[in-house]
């Protein structure tokens, strides 16, 4: 089904969906909370990786986003397997590790695991946060190309911290565009199925954008439909999405992971990647090799 050469170009895209995440996130969190007047009038348009910002970041150092997603990576890699148990065993250890950021709905999920081992928080209505939806990549790489191991890890990751319908089906929607993209799909073909995810969950329908980018997982997942369909390459997905400022290291970390699968590593700014942390970006090489060896499409070459 797959032959070498599908199998290298898979390898290229996951490498730049990673990479692509983690500067979506280092330069978001420049302009996080902020509003789109306020970039405009402090940066014109904001395109740089500068750091700053309300957690006053190095140039090119991630938060919880990158941070939270490589967590779930290194478990399912040192378990050479699936262990919900592991990531959230993770998730703990890096919450004490005091992080530079944590989420409100991630920190009660994990001290709920800390205090009483449980792996899935009670479902919530208020949870419909992007908190899930930030760390879908390394389960859309282990598990590709089979969209009922999708569906399943989506979930239980997800309701480590958020157990929400609207979560739920953004996390899934995404690993399935991710899974499209990084087998080389065309955007009419992305675009098609998210016409069928808002036509399942009218409440996602972005058009007209009305170019809100909050925390809340239905303005997030808008801003990324819309600026990832509207930009023609990688620059001007992310640069487009990360202006409209609010929850941007969130939504940059979103559309960076999409438009990285989609556009591949050829495509991604050489200025961005030189800026970004190198143990990072090195951690994420591997890793990203890692979990497409062992994932389905791995497994049959
Ligand atoms: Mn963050
Ligand atoms: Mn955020």
């Amino acid at each position: 089904m797959f032959n070498q050469y599908d199998l290298d170009e898979i390898r290229d895209r996951a490498r730049a969906a990673f990479i692509g995440m983690a500067i979506g996130d280092a330069m978001g969190a420049t302009v996080e909370f902020m509003t789109v007047p306020e970039i405009a009038a402090k940066y014109g348009v904001f395109k740089e990786i500068k750091g700053g910002g309300w957690l006053r970041l190095k140039p090119g150092q991630v938060t919880d986003d990158t941070e939270m997603a490589l967590c779930i990576a290194r478990a399912i890699i040192s378990n050479q397997s699936w262990s919900l148990e592991a990531i959230a065993a993770n998730f703990a250890s890096w919450l004490k590790s005091r992080p530079v950021d944590c989420g409100d709905t991630c920190r009660k999920g994990i001290r709920a695991y800390m205090l009483s081992g449980t792996l899935e928080v009670p479902a919530n209505k208020w949870d419909a946060g992007n908190g899930a939806a930030m760390r879908m990549l390394p389960v859309a790489l282990y598990s590709l190309p089979d969209r009922e191991m999708l569906k399943k890890y989506a979930q239980e990751q997800a309701h480590l911290t958020h157990n929400n319908p609207l979560s739920d089906a953004a996390c899934i929607c995404l690993g399935e565009l991710l899974h499209l993209a990084l087998c080389g799909a065309a955007k009419s073909r992305l675009r098609n199925h998210v016409d069928g995810f808002v036509a399942r969950f009218p409440s996602f329908s972005y058009q007209p954008y009305r170019g809100l980018a909050t925390g809340y997982i239905v303005d997030t997942l808008q801003t990324v439909f819309h600026w990832f369909f509207k930009g023609r390459d990688f620059e001007e997905c992310l640069v487009g999405t990360i202006n409209q400022g609010a929850d941007a290291d969130t939504t940059g970390a979103i559309c960076g992971m999409l438009a990285g699968a989609y556009y591949g590593m050829d495509n991604i700014p050489q200025r961005w990647i030189k800026k970004m942390d190198r143990k990072v970006i090195t951690e994420i090489e591997e890793v990203t090799l890692r979990l497409v060896a062992a994932s389905p499409v791995g497994r049959i070459m």
